[in-house]
């Protein structure tokens, strides 16, 4: 029998709170990339933003847990939580190397992320430890894509689809157009603080979760 490699998706976030644009864009990146499984890994003290209201690594955690429930080909890991301390993406992917040492990882984050890609630690370590699949979300301009990797662009080759080839780990960067929600945690966070519903943006196990322990209330 073949050894089919195990193509993993990994989506990193401060998920404060998980939000159905998460699930979406995970599905459709699971999807359209013919991941096997997508693994969500919640930060501990994320390095690139202010945690607002101070939610707890555990209450994120655990709001990811719910919003994953038992859907198949969906993972939650909680090893930066466990970790502690500042969660660098390098570290993450080491150890999920170590973890599954046959498997090919494709690092998903959004671009409001990648623009900030090229002040992540040790970013050049990071880059080749994995494709990159950048989701674009709506109302994105092209222009955007041409900055985030600052000098770091000169590691890459451009492809004839616009992708990035970095030869020598074999690694890409690439742009993943998707439907998506146009929604984010922070809308949420200010929806919650002045009492307007969110049913339509979160899993309802997560809202169950936010109402019965008051997170985001001010
Ligand atoms: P905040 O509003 O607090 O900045 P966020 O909604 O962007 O939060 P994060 O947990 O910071 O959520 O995001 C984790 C990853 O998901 C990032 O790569 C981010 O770009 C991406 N992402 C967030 N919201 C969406 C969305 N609606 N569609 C696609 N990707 C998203």
């Amino acid at each position: 029998m073949l050894d089919k490699r195990l193509n993993i998706g990994v989506f990193g976030g401060t998920f404060n709170p998980i939000h159905n644009g998460h699930l979406r864009a995970a599905d459709e990146a699971k999807r359209r990339l013919h991941l096997d499984i997508v693994i969500f890994v919640p930060s501990h003290v994320p390095p690139h933003k202010e945690l607002e209201n101070d939610t707890s690594a555990d209450h994120r955690l655990e709001m990811t847990r719910l919003a994953i429930g038992d859907r198949a080909g969906f993972e939650v890991s909680d090893l930066e939580v466990r970790r502690g301390g500042n969660s660098y993406t390098r570290d993450t992917m080491r150890e999920l190397h170590q973890t599954y040492p046959n498997a090919k990882f494709t690092f998903l984050l959004g671009i409001d992320a990648y623009k900030d890609i090229a002040t992540w630690y040790d970013v050049e370590s990071v880059l080749p430890m994995a494709d990159w699949a950048v989701l674009l979300r709506p109302g994105y301009e092209r222009e955007e894509l041409d900055k985030p990797l600052g000098r770091l662009a000169e590691l890459y080759d451009v492809m004839a689809d616009g992708s990035l080839w970095h030869e020598e780990s074999g690694t890409r960067i690439y742009y993943l157009e998707i439907e998506s929600i146009d929604v984010s945690s922070t809308q949420i966070r200010a929806r919650l603080e002045t009492h307007e519903p969110t049913d339509d943006l979160v899993p309802s196990a997560v809202g169950d979760y936010i109402r019965k322990t008051g997170l985001y209330e001010s």
